[in-house]
């Protein structure tokens, strides 16, 4: 049987005229996404984009795995092509086609939507009837129309008719590409994977920045990071990854900082890397996987010292949050059991036995002043290294 996927899409910013930006910019992710498993023609009318494979060869539950990740689909559905367009049409291929569902229910009932007005049942009509010939077929079923188990729904459109079941739910959010550009600073840890993902939900295109600190990081961290990052990129799409050299200024920062601002010093630099990377490739924001108090250098205080270092705006998607709930996002994302692997980060490098928790931001800018860092910030800049992520093989 034939088989095509229906998408809803969000409702709340399908207002004025962000709904054609919406949607184009959906149905251009959805082929890049797909473009691997074969060719498909997409369709886009009245508020559902039909996916239609136009080769024998595709899977259907690969393109869902797929469907299932992209940004801006509310819910999405299989879904047959009754052969013909007839009522006769119809009420064979529902009973057959959602057997399996059916025989799960106790309780469905029939929804029926006629988006061409030519055909000549209406659409009260149309439910009837496709309900009385599921009865026929599993006579123990029954009809609720309050509370049903499923709701089976037949879609008479322009070209074909149309039988589907349980619409599962999609990622939400809103296509990415529609709400601007931001680096977000990636380390190997649990925190920072799930922060790129939520943003990346809210619209936003990502670049990656990574820091890196040879000898006392090594090659395989890096890798973690880039394994990460395809797992994210199955929601964001591709990105680019920029590897910062950070090896001098850590050692830096060890020799002629104060011990309490180890920490503060090194992430007040991130920021500063970050931002000129940012700007550098129209980024308008930074993103980083911050939790309020989580640890040390996450206390407002802290917090005020950081932000004071870079110009744009720093999104902490996590800020409220506890780390279990960050945990359980990380799990649906699959991005949980790389992060666990225990590597070491630059940020684990050199810490402080007793770093500041309520760090004065004068005294931090002066410490950080005595480092002499910006001929290093340069060098490390013309240095990055880019790594392309794509949604490919871990
Ligand atoms: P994560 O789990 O993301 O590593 P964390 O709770 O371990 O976060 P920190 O190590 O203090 O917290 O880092 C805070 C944030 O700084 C991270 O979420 C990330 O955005 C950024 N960061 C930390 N280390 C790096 C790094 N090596 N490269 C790029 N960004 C980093
Ligand atoms: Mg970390």
């Amino acid at each position: 049987m034939k088989e095509i996927i229906l998408v809803k899409i969000g409702e709340i910013v399908l207002k004025g005229l962000n709904r054609r930006q919406f949607e184009d910019k959906l149905i251009k992710n959805i082929k890049k996404t797909l473009r691997h498993l074969g060719d498909f023609e997409i369709k886009n009318a009245q508020s559902t984009i039909s996916i239609i494979p136009q080769d024998d060869f595709i899977d259907l539950d690969e393109v869902c795995e797929q469907v299932r990740k992209i940004f801006g689909i509310v819910t999405y559905s299989r879904a047959a092509v009754c052969p013909e367009k007839t009522l006769e049409s119809i009420l064979k291929t529902a009973p057959e086609y959602l057997e399996e569902q059916l025989r799960e229910a106790k309780t469905f009932k029939v929804e029926a939507k006629r988006s061409d007005k030519k055909f000549p049942f209406k659409s009260p009509e149309i439910a009837r009837e496709t309900g009385a010939a599921i009865l026929r077929a599993f006579p123990n079923l029954k009809v609720d129309v309050h509370n049903p188990e499923l709701t089976v729904t037949v879609e008479v459109r322009d070209y074909n008719a149309y039988i589907r079941g349980k619409a599962l739910k999609g990622a939400g959010g809103i296509p990415v590409g529609t709400g601007g550009n931001a680096v977000i600073l990636i380390s190997g840890g649990l925190d920072s994977p799930v922060a790129a993902y939520m943003m990346a939900k809210r619209g936003v295109r990502l670049t990656a920045v990574h820091f890196a600190s040879p000898p006392y990081t090594s090659e395989r961290a890096e890798q973690k990071v880039v394994k990460l990052l395809k797992r994210v990129a199955q929601y964001s799409g591709d990105m680019i990854m920029y590897t910062v050299p950070f090896t001098e200024i850590q050692e830096t920062i060890r020799e002629k900082c104060p011990e309490e601002y180890f920490t503060l010093i090194m992430r007040r630099l991130m920021m500063k890397i970050s931002e000129r990377v940012a700007r550098e490739r129209g980024c308008q924001a930074l993103i980083t996987g911050e939790s309020l108090g989580q640890v040390a250098s996450q206390t407002i205080g802290a917090i005020v010292c950081t932000d004071d270092a870079a110009n744009l705006p720093v999104f902490r998607p996590l800020i409220g949050m506890d780390k279990q709930e960050i945990i359980d996002i990380s799990y649906k994302i699959d991005t949980y059991d790389i992060s666990i692997e225990p590597y070491e980060d630059c940020c684990t490098v050199f810490t402080p036995k007793h770093p500041r928790t309520k760090p004065v931001l004068e005294r931090v800018v002066d410490a950080e002043n005595k480092g002499g860092f910006e001929p290093m910030i340069e060098k490390a800049l013309q240095n990055l290294k880019k790594t392309y992520i794509n949604t490919k093989e871990d």
